[in-house]
């Protein structure tokens, strides 16, 4: 009978993942994850990202030993722990999920060479993405560097359907396995830690069922709202699945069969639905980018941002992630990231210009704070969002468009509830002033209970003196170039 190693990565689920199904087939699977922390070097998992993985790792361990199985736990060198593993286990074939990071190529050419020569099978296969890069092509035969025409190209490929869960004989080793909890991944297991984490179960549902849940919520109703409500901040209208994708408790196809059906069921909402799918479609795009440069997590897509001459005030850089700039948008959006590890879409773009055109920090200080704090930290969006808004990425927004944060709150915060929920001591404020509290008269202020440069800082930058700054920052590399 055959043995296959089934090498778990970020595909933490047991449906749709083709890997595992092509295993099941083969003979007995023997499901392993690996807690590699070298192997991507710098961009290894951030904090938020290693509490996630802890619980999605304990729902993924949970469904495998419902179905009899024992999912193996080891911490280390993937390549030479598969190398114990097959030694130990005499498994003839190694199959596991591809995956896009910058350092994934490098890895599974390693496995590959490897264990080709011990004449163990190595294959991987698809379930990251809905299209693998390379396969979404311009008329000539060249990668997409601006989302529509990509996305349009994309949608007129065909979707493959999400395989079932496969009948799985698993094998039950005497091998060791690490127990999850010594891997410390939670501010709880560590000593003189404190828990920032905190209330986060109550937040989330890491793992395959979570995920799921999250799907079918958003889709019964909040969808319908998506096309405009996906702005506001304060509501809840976005799916929340990017920690799920992320870690791959849920397979991209699985969302867009899901959302086909629906937009049968509800054909009202397909306009809706299809916004939802085109967002689905910009982590595609991230994806191809980041195949294509895989530089992107630390070098300027285009070339001229590499000489812009950025401040990097280390004072201001820390005011920002605290949440004390002033500048009650952005530092809504750091706290809700600092206490729940998401910060909603529109607002990480507001915080992510503030830094970079505002403060003039280098996007890649943005990205290492995101990358810590974000339970949904994705080298690929990560990147490619930060650059997106810094004005250097390959479809970016162009630089003079300066977030102006007082109007971004007054547009998408119109009411000021998201700003009261995230900075408290500003609760009592009226909308009036709520997005711009420096314009209220002193005696609002003090009934409000706010007292600027007390209990709320006054804005570390002045909004229009900065904007001149960046554009004036700008223009040296505009010459430049
Ligand atoms: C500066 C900055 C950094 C970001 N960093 C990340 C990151 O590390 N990881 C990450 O998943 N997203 C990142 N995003 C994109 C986006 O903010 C999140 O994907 C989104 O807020 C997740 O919420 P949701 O699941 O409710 O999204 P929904 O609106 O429900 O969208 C559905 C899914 O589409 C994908 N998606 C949505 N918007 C984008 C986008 N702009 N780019 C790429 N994929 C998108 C996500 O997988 C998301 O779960 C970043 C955006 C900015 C501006």
């Amino acid at each position: 009978m055959s043995t296959t190693i089934l090498l778990f990565r970020q595909d933490l689920r047991l449906h749709d993942h083709p890997a595992l199904t092509a295993a099941a087939q083969r003979g007995d699977v023997l499901p392993v994850f690996i807690y590699d922390e070298q192997v991507a070097g710098e961009w290894g998992f951030g904090g938020a990202s290693q509490w996630w993985l802890h619980e999605s790792l304990t729902s993924l361990s949970a469904s495998i030993e419902s179905l009899g199985g024992h999912l193996l736990l080891r911490r280390g060198s993937t390549v030479e722990t598969l190398i114990e593993l097959q030694a130990s286990t005499q498994a003839d074939a190694i199959y596991f999920s591809r995956q896009y990071q910058p350092w994934s190529a490098g890895l599974e050419a390693s496995i590959n060479a490897e264990f080709t020569e011990r004449n163990v099978e190595v294959k991987r296969y698809p379930g990251t993405l809905l299209h693998e890069p390379g396969s979404v092509l311009t008329g000539s035969g060249t990668s997409f560097k601006v989302f529509t025409p990509f996305w349009r190209a994309a949608n007129k490929l065909t979707v493959a359907m999400p395989v079932s869960l496969p009948d799985v004989s698993w094998v039950v080793t005497a091998a060791s396995t690490d127990a999850l909890v010594d891997w410390q991944l939670q501010p709880s297991a560590q000593d003189h830690m404190p828990d920032w984490a905190d209330g986060w179960s109550a937040l989330w549902k890491p793992g395959e069922d979570g995920a799921k849940e999250a799907l079918d919520a958003f889709l019964e109703a909040p969808v319908a709202h998506y096309s405009e409500g996906r702005d506001l901040p304060a509501k809840r209208y976005t799916s929340r699945l990017s920690p799920h994708l992320k870690f791959g408790e849920i397979s991209p196809r699985q969302v867009w069969a899901a959302a086909q059906q629906r937009k049968l069921s509800a054909p009202q909402w397909s306009s809706a639905i299809d916004k939802f799918l085109a967002e689905i479609g910009w982590r595609e795009f991230c994806y191809q980018l980041i195949d294509l440069f895989d530089e992107m997590p630390n070098t300027p897509f285009k070339d001229q941002f590499a000489a812009f001459p950025w401040d990097n005030s280390e004072a201001q850089l820390k005011a920002w992630q605290k949440g004390q700039t002033g500048y009650p948008i952005v530092d809504a959006g750091m706290r809700e990231l600092w206490q729940t590890g998401f910060m909603h879409n529109r607002v990480r773009m507001i915080v992510a210009s503030f830094l970079t055109k505002h403060l003039l920090v280098h996007w890649v200080e943005g990205e290492r704070w995101f990358w810590d704090c974000l339970l949904d930290a994705d080298i690929a969006s990560n990147a490619c969002s930060w650059q997106w808004v810094a004005g250097s990425g390959a479809d970016a927004a162009p630089y003079f468009r300066i977030f102006n944060p007082i109007a971004q709150g007054q547009k998408f915060d119109p009411e000021g509830d998201y700003v009261r929920r995230w900075c408290p001591e500003l609760a009592e404020l009226p909308k009036k002033f709520i997005h711009a509290p420096w314009e209220a008269p002193a005696l609002t202020l003090a009934s409000a209970g706010v007292e600027l440069g007390t209990n709320y800082p006054t804005p570390i930058v002045d909004h229009k003196t900065a904007r001149q700054g960046a554009l004036d920052a700008y223009e040296v590399i505009k010459k430049a170039s």
